[in-house]
């Protein structure tokens, strides 16, 4: 099973984020084994991606540190490993976690260390990393750090480049001069982009050479821009319950995976933040099933786009 849209920090083992709570004097003194998983799972009241994108702020006060990034990869490798997975592009921002010092550099060797001795350890399942550039203001800098940072690094871990962040609020077209930059250094990227923002930033995104769109599926509501997907072979990391999550349609009934896979597009089943949405790829498949009829089949087909999409070429076994 293959899986290319993850983050890091909204996948983290409860247990792990109390225990590495515990070690930071700083971190809210309140939380315990009771609570800690309620503060990083989103609450039914969630109603938007910035209240959604809250529950980030505790495991990113936590992942300052090499030994604290090492061990977050390595347990995420191992809880997809035993989930079946035999393939899967974690992600996460490096800006945000040099609040301790850590250079984007040092963070991201910490993470291909984590990945790497997880591979070691469990051979069958292949690990890729993505870098997060982040929407915000004044991130010029250290977004085009992120950009030569995943070009110094780029090997068999380090594969591509992403922008994450509330896209409501800071717009796609803003970014042009950081995709600029990761399409002359050649490093595939995706961007998330038609899931608080409509179809005009698909659009953006896909002027910038975007191989895939994180979400992408508000395409649904422009024929043409559907077109162009289909035309272009871009590919959908798309995330069930993660919309629910942020209520990105006016219910979960009228979320367009079906008919954008009928009418061609490349989507895929991800499940975007383990954690934070109390999911993981077996209970998109179950929800693909359930709810949008998806067959064994199709659900073999998004796994196939999935595979073809992969900025690390997968062998198949
Ligand atoms: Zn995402």
């Amino acid at each position: 099973m293959y899986e290319l849209h993850l983050h890091l920090d909204g996948s983290l083992r409860p247990s792990t984020v109390l225990q590495l709570a515990q070690l930071q004097s700083d971190v809210d003194p309140k939380i315990n084994a009771e609570n800690i998983a309620r503060r990083l799972t989103v609450p039914d009241s969630c109603t938007s991606l910035t209240a959604y994108l809250d529950c980030f702020s505790l495991p990113l006060q936590l992942l300052q540190t090499e030994e604290a990034l090492e061990r977050a990869v390595y347990e995420l490798a191992e809880d997809l490993f035993h989930e079946g997975l035999t393939y899967a592009e974690l992600r996460f921002a490096p800006a945000p976690l040099t609040h301790q010092g850590l250079s984007q550099k040092a963070v991201t060797i910490a993470a291909v260390q984590g990945a790497r001795k997880a591979m070691q350890k469990y051979p069958d399942i292949r690990i890729g990393l993505i870098l997060c550039c982040m929407r915000g203001k004044n991130l010029k800098k250290e977004n085009t750090e992120t950009i030569k940072t995943a070009a110094m690094l780029r090997g068999d871990i380090v594969c591509g480049i992403d922008l994450a962040g509330a896209e409501a609020i800071f717009p796609t077209a803003d970014y042009a001069d950081l995709f600029r930059l990761a399409a002359s250094l050649d490093i595939p990227f995706t961007i998330h982009a038609g899931e608080a923002a409509g179809p005009d930033s698909i659009r953006t995104a896909l002027s910038f050479g975007a191989k895939r769109i994180g979400h992408g599926v508000r395409a649904i509501e422009d024929p043409s821009l559907i077109e162009e997907l289909i035309k272009k072979g871009t590919t959908l990391e798309v995330c069930l319950k993660s919309n629910f999550d942020t209520h990105c349609f006016a219910s979960e009934k009228e979320h367009p995976i079906r008919r954008l896979f009928d009418a061609g597009v490349k989507v895929t089943l991800n499940s975007d933040n383990r954690t934070v949405s109390g999911t993981c790829l077996a209970n998109e498949i179950r929800i693909a099933k359930e709810m949008f009829g998806f067959t064994d089949t199709e659900i073999m087909q998004m796994q196939e786009y999935a595979r073809e999409a992969a900025f690390n070429p997968i062998v198949r076994p």
